[in-house]
């Protein structure tokens, strides 16, 4: 399978209509159960609304409710194309870029450019990790060089767990702390598995909380033993932050976990990047129960 050409697109997608009809037919689809009179219908398109009526009682389904595109006036279209554009880019598209391909407002394309960000991270999931799983913090922004486990500097705080050979998880925290960290893990990794870190002390309990841990001693100068290493998250960070500062001029601290979310879904659609655009145009997690 090959990532859609701009032809492609164009011959999927020439309308707001074609658009539409693709949200109508993944999440409902002709003889789906109306839900009101309970008969498999077939739907029609009502004119000058999102929305397709069933055949037998009228009663309406709005196939863009409860999705990213619910309260956006911006036409299908354009959202579908700047989706298209995001899954075509390496580094994802700045809303000034997003403003000029559009011919929308500065506005619009910075609010369109997170909605597909959060989108993303929603269609990306969290399904639990295990294995051999690295753990690792980093610092993002600010001008100082900040202190570990405070933030200080007026970095932001992005704590990671990746298993080797699978998905990221990254998570914007306030510190660096035991309390902060030790949940994520809990959280996120199967007990069983394997944590890597290095020898900071809020990963201290972890052999205690039914996992294997293994550190390696940066202190030491110690960056790999055989296979204890946190190098597949650190050149994960490094490949984030040129990302980051190689494509916004710059990211605030509130916004920064927008971004990590994106790299994250990125990366973890790594082995089929050409799915990604079909996904995200099918996948709709932040749609409520219909009715
Ligand atoms: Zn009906």
């Amino acid at each position: 399978m090959k990532a859609i050409t701009i032809t492609q697109f164009f011959q999927q997608f020439p309308s707001d209509q074609a658009c539409l009809d693709h949200l109508f037919n993944v999440r409902f689809g002709q003889d789906h159960t109306c839900p009101k009179c309970e008969r498999a219908a077939k739907w029609y398109k009502i004119k000058a609304e999102r929305a397709y009526s069933c055949q037998w009682c009228g009663h309406h389904l709005h196939p863009t409710v409860g999705t990213l595109f619910e309260k956006s006036r911006t036409s299908l279209q354009l959202w579908f194309y700047a989706i298209y554009l995001f899954t075509t880019s390496r580094h994802g598209v700045p809303a000034k870029e997003l403003e000029r391909q559009l011919g929308v407002t500065y506005k619009t394309a910075w609010r369109m450019g997170h909605e597909i960000r959060k989108h993303m991270d929603l269609v990306d999931g969290e399904p639990p990790l295990s294995g051999d799983v690295e753990a690792d913090e980093t610092y993002v922004g600010g001008k100082k060089k900040g202190k570990r486990g405070r933030g200080a500097g007026g970095k932001t705080v992005v704590f990671g767990m990746m298993e080797r050979n699978g998905d990221v998880m990254t998570k914007v925290v306030p510190d660096a702390k035991t309390k902060t960290i030790e949940p994520e893990i809990l959280e996120n990794v199967e007990a069983g598995s394997t944590v890597h870190t290095d020898e900071w002390h809020a990963y201290k309990g972890l052999s205690n909380k039914g996992y294997n841990h293994e550190t390696v001693q940066h202190g030491a100068g110690e960056y790999a033993r055989g296979n204890i290493h946190v190098n597949s998250l650190e050149g994960y960070w490094s490949r984030l932050k040129e990302s980051i500062h190689g494509t916004h001029i710059h990211v605030s601290g509130k916004h920064l976990e927008k971004y990590t979310k994106e790299f994250e879904y990125r990366y973890n659609s790594r082995k089929n990047p050409e799915k990604m655009f079909p996904e995200l145009i099918s996948s709709y997690p932040e749609q409520q129960n219909e009715g």
